[in-house]
């Protein structure tokens, strides 16, 4: 029996190429649909990291106090804009209800389960020579602090992680200035996650697209999804400012946005775009180690051909307007923590940034939603997306080809209660 299907995957960032890598490799017919010219957005300004040492979710004890206190400081490293929006108060009540801690620790081993499982299909991909060269760093991911406050939060983090089998240790400052010899930090100490990688993501998602394009995938940019229509459980018809499709099956992989389009088939999917920032740095920093500047809350990668600084998360809308104070915030933030080094005017003017997409508890959106036999839903995955699109794009392909799922996904069903 022939299961060839045609598919619409409804985005190009991270998550919808990574979808439609395994769709065709499955053999089905894939069309990707972008409002953007796939050059820009959190898929190509985030920090590269791939992170199995983030299971502590966002959704935190203590964020929604920590957002509240930060609320009027639009230069803080978590800002939310106070806005009369209901589906931001609904997504914030849903966020506060997931800031538990037995919601936390139920979610570590699924975060670490999936963050794994999309490592190791970063390395079968890298192996399989489809996107050419790139290079996966393996020198792990240091932690930074210059207080014992943090310190001591990161050692936590450190306990539960052993205990689910991820590896990091404790460095003293030699061993510190052994691994970073041009790097003069202003620091107390460092923690090093040797789980952890990092990527050059501008890179690979170019990569990416030209192998999609070559492998036939047809990738249709400049292309907004403005309508879905649905006749009874099943979506039958795609509409863009273009054309219109009628798909066998349509994935949702629109990042930030997927939340509005959903709405065109009343599907209530809460979720905020979390907006980020990132510097770029050609000239030479010394910097060889990803590293987090954790009371600025700042991601710093050695990436091909520059030196990233990527951080702040603003929960102010969906847009893409820059905050001069946020890039000036990250710029003051990494020269605090590397004495000497010096970001330019230059380099602040051409800070670019992104929107997560958030979900309130931290956990992706993958499965179908059930009043629908013909979508699925990849979204959500917040501050881990870069290390998470293979997984997904995996597990979708596993959900539309009718085969047995490599992990449980259950926890990720789009309609879960909060
Ligand atoms: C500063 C920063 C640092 C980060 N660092 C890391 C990190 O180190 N590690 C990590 O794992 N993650 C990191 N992330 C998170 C990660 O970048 C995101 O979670 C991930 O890129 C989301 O990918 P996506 O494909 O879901 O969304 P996107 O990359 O946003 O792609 C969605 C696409 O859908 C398109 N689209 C939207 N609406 C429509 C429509 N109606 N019709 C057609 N197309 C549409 C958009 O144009 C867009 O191209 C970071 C994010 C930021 C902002």
């Amino acid at each position: 029996m022939d299961n060839t299907k045609n598919i619409v995957v409804v985005g190009g960032g991270i998550v919808g190429l990574s979808t439609a890598y395994y769709l065709q490799k499955a053999g089905h017919q894939v069309t990707v649909l972008d409002k953007s010219d796939i050059s820009s957005g959190a898929s190509f300004v985030n920090a590269g990291y791939l992170t199995p040492s983030h299971i502590i979710s966002l959704a935190a004890p203590g964020m929604i106090t920590k957002g509240l206190k930060y609320m009027f400081n639009s230069s803080s490293p978590f800002y939310m804009k106070p806005r009369l929006d209901r589906e931001f108060i609904k997504w914030a009540w849903y966020f506060k209800k997931s800031s538990t801690k037995e919601k936390v620790a139920k979610a570590m081993p699924v975060i670490r389960d999936i963050n794994l499982l999309s490592r190791e299909l970063y390395e079968e991909i890298k192996a399989s020579g489809d996107l050419g060269d790139f290079t996966i760093g393996d020198k792990g991911l240091l932690m930074v602090y210059q207080t014992e406050e943090s310190r001591d939060h990161e050692m936590e983090v450190l306990v539960k992680a052993a205990d689910l089998g991820l590896k990091g240790r404790e460095l003293s400052m030699e061993e510190l200035k052994a691994m970073e010899p041009e790097v003069d930090f202003n620091a107390k100490g460092a923690i090093l996650w040797e789980c952890d990688r990092h990527t050059t993501p501008p890179l690979i998602m170019k990569k990416m697209l030209d192998y999609l394009a070559q492998s036939g995938v047809a990738i249709h940019k400049n292309e907004e999804v403005v309508d879905v229509k649905a006749s009874g459980n099943k979506i039958t018809e795609v509409i863009t400012n273009k054309a219109a499709y009628k798909p066998d099956e349509v994935i949702f992989a629109a990042g930030a946005w997927t939340g509005e389009i959903s709405k065109k088939l009343k599907l209530n999917l809460p979720l905020q775009g979390g907006k980020g920032y990132r510097i770029n740095m050609e000239a030479p920093t010394g910097i060889t180690m990803p590293a987090i500047l954790m009371e600025r809350k700042i991601a710093v990668t050695p990436m091909e051909g520059f030196t990233r600084f990527a951080g702040t998360m603003e929960f102010s809308g969906n847009n893409h307007f820059i905050r001069k104070e946020r890039v000036e915030a990250i710029a003051q933030g990494v020269e605090h923590f590397y004495k000497g080094l010096h970001i330019s005017e230059e380099d602040k003017k051409n800070a670019q940034c992104g929107l997560r997409p958030v979900s309130p508890d931290g956990l992706p959106y993958i499965g179908r939603p059930s009043g629908f036999t013909n979508l699925v839903v990849a979204t959500g995955h917040a501050m881990m997306g870069w290390s998470l699109g293979p997984a997904t794009g995996k597990l979708v392909t596993e959900l539309v080809s009718g085969e047995k799922s490599s992990m449980d996904i259950a926890p990720f069903y789009p309609e879960r209660k909060f």
